[in-house]
């Protein structure tokens, strides 16, 4: 989730938290609900409020996760909200059972504190018993019993033991404190996907929401298994097995028509470029044609390419680099050694060299 189509709230912790676009459809609809059903600009006011605080509680929930990972010697880029819920973007996931466990589980306990606190305010500070309390719309006196149902309800919902939800990674972690993580991510997704299906079929009569759900559980449920076969086979090997060291260059002074021209004749999928005859950046077929497209066939190469990947290391396991490279959205990165250029590595490559491995098992 690039911030172009996100807006930015700030980087506490070193995380940076964002707003997809999205999100204001989810704003607007309920502007439309709400206006549908005749109430006035205050109570549209007051649900718009209540779902903003409901996402604080969100925040809040993938800080839970968030911090636990950081404390646990993960890495953490950012939080995304999304209409669905948010989403942190843990970069290096601890990798042992039991933490895996608490990084998960770590996200519904701040629900439940959250939760805890409002029952505690509503019992002994809030002087409306919950009995006298009217339901049919939002109001302030209403406010905190509704948001502890909403914050349970996150709870309740995050608990499905089903990727992608923590309930999934919960169980899994769970299983693998038993077995091994591939047979363990197997069950999980079989499981997972068990419930996907009653999802999807309460969905046909009850809330077509949950047909989305449920198709949103059976891909991440999928996912999460490809992700675990791939763990399985490339952490037995490390860049230097499959590390490009003949590879195309090209100079960043050169233009696009040049990069363009050449890119018929080579099998590469892509330039190392160069500045002085040193690495400078990566160039992929895909940079070259959008490169195309915005500056044409004089723009210079120095204009398009990508100088910002961080290198690997020689050293590291292809599956670190896989799961880098997928985050990321790279499809070339650079290997670099005490700061000394010495090859690239290719996606297709790594593709291929798992499929050719898979095979062979
Ligand atoms: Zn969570």
């Amino acid at each position: 989730m690039k911030s172009r189509y996100s807006l930015n709230l700030g980087k506490p912790f070193g995380i940076r938290i964002s707003v997809h676009w999205t999100f204001s459809l989810l704003i607007l609809w309920i502007v439309f609900i709400t206006v549908r059903q005749g109430l006035g600009t205050g109570q549209v006011l007051m649900h718009i409020l209540f779902v903003l605080v409901l996402f604080f509680c969100v925040v809040l929930h993938e800080f839970g996760h968030s911090l636990t990972a950081i404390k646990l010697g993960g890495k953490v880029k950012s939080i995304t909200l999304l209409p669905i819920g948010g989403m942190a973007h843990i970069s290096e996931m601890p990798e042992n059972p039991k933490d895996e466990f608490l990084v998960s589980a770590a996200g519904p306990l701040v629900n439940v504190v959250i939760a805890g606190i409002l029952w505690f305010y509503i019992a002994f500070f809030h002087g409306t018993a919950p009995e006298q309390m009217e339901f049919d719309t939002i109001t302030l006196t209403n406010f905190p019993i509704i948001l502890l149902a909403a914050n349970l309800f996150i709870v309740a919902f995050n608990l499905i033991p089903a990727f992608p939800m923590d309930g999934g990674r919960l169980f899994r972690s769970a299983l693998s404190m038993k077995m091994n993580k591939l047979k363990a991510t197997r069950i999980a997704k079989d499981i997972g996907q068990v419930f996907a299906v009653i999802f999807i079929f309460a969905g046909l009569f009850l809330n077509p929401f949950l047909i989305i759900i449920g198709f949103f559980i059976f891909l991440g449920a999928r996912g999460e298994y490809e992700m675990m076969v791939y763990r399985d086979i490339l952490n037995n090997y490390t860049v230097n097995d499959i590390i490009l060291t003949d590879y195309e260059k090209i100079d960043e002074n050169e233009t696009l028509e040049e990069a363009a021209g050449r890119l018929s004749h080579i099998s590469s999928r892509g330039y190392v470029t160069t500045s002085n005859g040193e690495y400078a950046g990566i160039l992929t077929k895909n940079a070259i044609i959008k490169g195309l497209n915005v500056f044409g066939k004089k723009g210079l190469i120095k204009d398009v390419m990508n100088e910002n990947i961080e290198p690997v290391k020689p050293e590291m396991t292809l599956f670190d680099v896989y799961k880098k490279m997928q985050m990321n959205k790279y499809e070339m990165v650079p290997v670099k050694e005490d700061g000394h250029f010495k090859g690239v590595l290719d996606k297709e490559n790594i593709n291929e060299f798992f499929m050719i491995r898979q095979a062979m098992q």
